[in-house]
């Protein structure tokens, strides 16, 4: 690319040159036109007075070299008196015997057709720039011509022309020389721009701009200044918070990943490095696999880079357990897309959590087989025949009611901790009219006592892929709770309906409804509305938490909507089998 000085510097010489010529080659050919012109008037002045001389003398043909050889003529001067034919009648100059026909002269001819005729040309007899005038005059048939020698003019000209010349080259050299100054100030002056504005974009912040001459370039150094002065500002501040953040970074006891959308590393905190084992140079730009070896963890890293969604997963490294968070970070135009991954070590809790599963299953299997023989014995009692006091009944029915609800709680316990291990469930295709069936078959003495009716709105070809007992169960909980929790002599719909790939089955009631503040907590163990009214009921307050388990375990999932006063609508979905 040209450089500014060479290309700024060769416009103005070219405009220069330009503009120079024109002004010069205008002022010479006017000049020219004005010296001759003023001549040829007075020429023709001069013609006509001869004519009107020679007219007025009253000669007769023939007589014209006589008449000229009277007058007393300049010697710059030469008068020629032609016939209409072109024959030279008179001269002043040279022997007209000797003088060739002039019906081809320019300036005889332009007098013969329009009266009168010029021509400016180089005599051949005097070897001059001569001047021709011609007027013919009609009354005589004679051409009178006057020709004057014009080579003061020519010089005149010529004079001139070397003046304008001489002087066009000096304001030409003057001009350049000041074109020259001011493209190399402000060459110099852009080149220092560059230099300054360089060292910025290098981080260094020391040079200032000093620019002078004009007050534009003094705005254009305070701007470079200026702008120095925030970028510094703000590469300070960046730098403060990049320090804190790595700071932050490796004191997290938690491990922190940072990749780029090609799963490569480009950042990792130290807790990261010591749980892989490796050092920050053998982690930055390797691929997460190479680092750590969990197909599934990059499977996933992968589908949030993708889907631009949040990731939440517990993974398992070797004797480890690690739920992993990922984020994900995009540029701020879009075009690139980063995840950062936090890794929380959750084995301990897993432990805890396995221990009071553990825990749970154990005691309830210890208890069962006492309560079951409290029960036994208890019902033994009230059955043998015998003169009892009416408070020992009272007591023993309190105690077998008492043993029959443990009984309950400890078996929804079990089948919470049955429903909590890893094992996947085995699922068929079943008719959902079937398992709505069985259902109601086990309320049915409950809803016949509560005067409720049972409503379907499904179409009698919906299957299920389920696993068919736990649907049953979970129907049967929501059941029993809408004829519990609903008045009597009302009725709860038991509805199906296709959500996407989903099949979600709703048992709707007219009861009291749950209060909107108390719906989200309403799936926990244990949780009641009203513990009082529950336990008089007489629930375990662990249906819901069952529900919610089966759901799971079907891939879909339990939840309610309900609106005070008007009644509840509890539903579970089941996602469809895959298509074999
Ligand atoms: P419970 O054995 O006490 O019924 P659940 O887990 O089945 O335990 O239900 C938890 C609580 O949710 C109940 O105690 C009750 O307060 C509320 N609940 C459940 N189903 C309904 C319903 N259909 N209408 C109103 N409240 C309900």
């Amino acid at each position: 690319m040209k450089s500014f000085f060479s290309r700024y510097f060769t416009s103005h010489l070219l405009i220069l040159l330009f503009s120079l010529f024109i002004v010069g080659f205008f002022s010479i050919i006017s000049m020219n036109q004005f010296l001759y012109s003023d001549n040829l008037d007075r020429q023709i002045v001069y013609t006509e007075i001869l004519a009107e001389m020679f007219s007025r003398a009253g000669q007769s043909p023939g007589s014209e070299q006589a008449y000229l050889d009277t007058l007393e003529v300049n010697p710059q001067i030469r008068i020629t008196i032609i016939d209409r034919d072109g024959t030279v009648l008179g001269d002043t100059e040279a022997d007209i015997t000797l003088m060739d026909n002039h019906s081809n002269r320019p300036e005889v001819i332009q007098a013969l057709s329009s009266g009168r005729g010029t021509s400016k040309r180089i005599s051949k007899t005097l070897r001059e720039s001569l001047l021709y005038t011609a007027l013919y005059r009609e009354e005589e048939g004679l051409v009178f011509r006057v020709s004057m020698v014009v080579g003061n003019i020519d010089r005149m000209v010529t004079q001139l022309t070397l003046r304008v010349s001489l002087i066009t080259f000096l304001v030409l050299l003057v001009a350049l020389l000041i074109s020259f100054r001011q493209t190399n100030s402000i060459n110099r002056m852009l080149k220092s721009i560059v230099a300054v504005v360089t060292d910025y974009a290098g981080g260094d912040f020391h040079q200032n701009l000093y620019l002078g001459g004009f007050r534009e370039a003094v705005e254009v150094g305070d701007a470079v200044n200026s702008m120095g002065r925030q970028l510094k500002e703000k590469i300070e501040t960046v730098t403060i918070q990049r320090n804190k953040s790595e700071a932050m970074l490796d004191n997290m006891v938690e491990p922190v990943i940072y990749l780029d959308s090609n799963l490569v590393i480009n950042d990792i905190n130290r807790a990261a490095l010591r749980m892989t084992g490796c050092s920050f140079i053998q982690c930055l730009g390797k691929n997460l696999l190479q680092i750590i070896r969990d197909i599934h963890l990059c499977r996933l890293a992968e589908e949030c880079l993708k889907d631009n969604v949040p990731l939440s997963e517990i993974i398992t490294l070797g004797p480890r357990h690690f739920m992993v968070q990922g984020t994900t970070i995009n540029s701020s135009d879009g075009s690139d897309r980063g995840l950062l991954l936090v890794m929380n070590d959750v084995t301990e809790i897993k432990q805890m959590e396995l221990m009071r599963k553990d825990f749970v299953a154990n005691v309830s299997h210890e208890l069962r087989t006492p309560i079951t023989s409290i029960i036994g014995f208890v019902e033994t009692l009230r059955m043998i025949p015998g003169a009892r006091s009416e408070q020992h009944d009272k007591f023993l029915e309190i105690i077998h009611n008492q043993s029959q609800r443990l009984g309950e709680i400890i078996n929804d316990l079990l089948s919470l901790a049955s429903l909590e291990d890893s094992h996947a469930l085995v699922k068929e295709t079943v008719l959902l009219e079937d398992i709505v069936g069985e259902a109601e078959a086990v309320c049915h003495m409950k809803a016949e006592s509560r005067q409720v009716e049972f409503v379907h709105e499904f179409d009698p070809d919906t299957v299920l892929c389920c696993h068919k007992n736990l649907t049953a169960q979970a129907l049967v909980n929501y059941l029993d709770n809408a004829v519990k929790y609903g008045p009597p002599g009302e009725k709860v719909t038991v509805r199906a309906v296709r959500e996407g790939n989903m099949t979600v089955i709703s048992v709707i009631d007219r009861g009291s409804g749950i209060p909107e503040d108390q719906q989200e907590r309403l799936f926990e163990r244990f949780y009641r509305v009203d513990k009082a009214r529950s336990r008089e009921i007489g629930g375990t307050g662990l249906g819901l938490s069952i529900v919610k388990h089966i759901a799971l375990k079907h891939g879909g999932k339990a939840g309610v909507d309900s609106s005070p006063g008007k009644g509840s609508r509890f539903y579970i979905s089941f996602m469809d089998c895959p298509e074999k």
